[in-house]
């Protein structure tokens, strides 16, 4: 039989891509994936409208989120949430934090845009981001589309990325909270690309990794686009050595990454299989690690 692929990370409206919801799982068919997960940034927003497209055009459809971790720079951890249930209260909780968390630093950005001599406002920045998710992707989309900048790239090396002049830091979970979080959340906290965790050597992403698996990480993500062979194999290796999951996708976010396409992850595709292991996990009447049997007796 022929393989079959799938996409387990992409982004839609409702957090910072440009392609609805229902979209997105449209190019999935057409492009002869069997299987999608939707991982917007902090928001389950988008899920319902994939999850009804998918129920109607036959791709297996798996709810996700993607959340960012605290970690001392220059690194980035960001971590998927895979099957969480969307009607959870933990996972309501921790979305609202998230979205408290940039209601928080987007003005501040904005403030300092405008001292700086670039004249946006939040009203223009909340148009272009249409959903719940602000972030600064739309911010640069502004500033580009007002000619303050010639690309998003630029918008973010000069203002806002870390250390930009126009950078603020926002509230995010500990990994150890952002793990449990998915896990309240039923769901499987997987390490959303490792190579952002910018690790110096091949020790130091192992002691990562193992950490988080010692806090209930439950998978790894081989497969992305911004990850070479060399790291592909890494990450499989340290997903069999800490008995990990192993997932992937493209990271598609429609225009605003423009040389991402849907179900292709630099050159490699991801196969069906990783899908079936993760909702094989997911189905299993007990899947608590060893180490989330305490989470539920912190209220005192
Ligand atoms: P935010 O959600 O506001 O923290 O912004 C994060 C989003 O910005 C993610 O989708 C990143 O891919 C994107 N991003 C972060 N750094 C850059 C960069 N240097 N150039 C372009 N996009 C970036
Ligand atoms: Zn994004
Ligand atoms: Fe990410
Ligand atoms: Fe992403």
């Amino acid at each position: 039989m022929d393989q079959q692929y799938v996409d387990l990370h992409s982004h839609s409206t409702a957090s910072d891509g440009t392609f609805a919801p229902a979209d997105v799982v449209r190019l999935a068919k057409d492009s002869s994936l069997v299987g999608l997960a939707l991982t917007d940034h902090d928001t389950i927003a988008g899920l319902p409208e994939a999850a009804a497209a998918a129920k109607e055009l036959g791709i297996d459809f798996l709810p996700g989120i993607e959340i960012s971790c605290e970690v001392p720079k220059p690194a980035t951890m960001h971590m998927l949430g895979y099957g969480v249930d969307i009607d959870s209260k933990p996972l309501k909780e921790l979305t609202s934090q998230l979205m408290a968390g940039r209601d928080d630093r987007n003005p501040r950005i904005i403030r300092r845009l405008n001292e700086l001599n670039v004249a946006i406002t939040m009203d223009e920045v909340e148009q272009q981001a249409g959903g719940d998710v602000v972030g600064r992707p739309h911010i640069a989309a502004v500033m580009m589309r007002k000619g303050y900048v010639s690309s998003i790239k630029q918008a973010f090396d000069k203002y806002l990325a870390t250390g930009g002049l126009a950078y603020f830091d926002r509230d995010r979970p500990t990994p150890k909270r952002g793990i449990e979080l998915i896990r309240e959340a039923g769901g499987l906290p997987v390490l959303a690309h490792p190579v952002q965790l910018r690790s110096e050597n091949d020790a130091q992403l192992e002691r990562t990794v193992k950490d988080l698996a010692d806090l209930g990480l439950a998978g790894i993500e081989v497969i992305h686009s911004d990850q070479d062979t060399a790291m592909y194999e890494k990450c499989t290796r340290l997903a069999e050595r800490f008995g990990l999951l192993k997932t992937g996708g493209s990271d598609f976010h429609g225009t605003n990454k423009k040389d991402i396409r849907l179900g292709i992850a630099n050159g490699r595709r991801v196969p069906k299989e990783f899908l079936d292991r993760l909702r094989e996990r997911l189905n299993r009447p007990q899947q608590q690690t060893r180490q989330t049997s305490h989470e539920h007796h912190a209220a005192g």
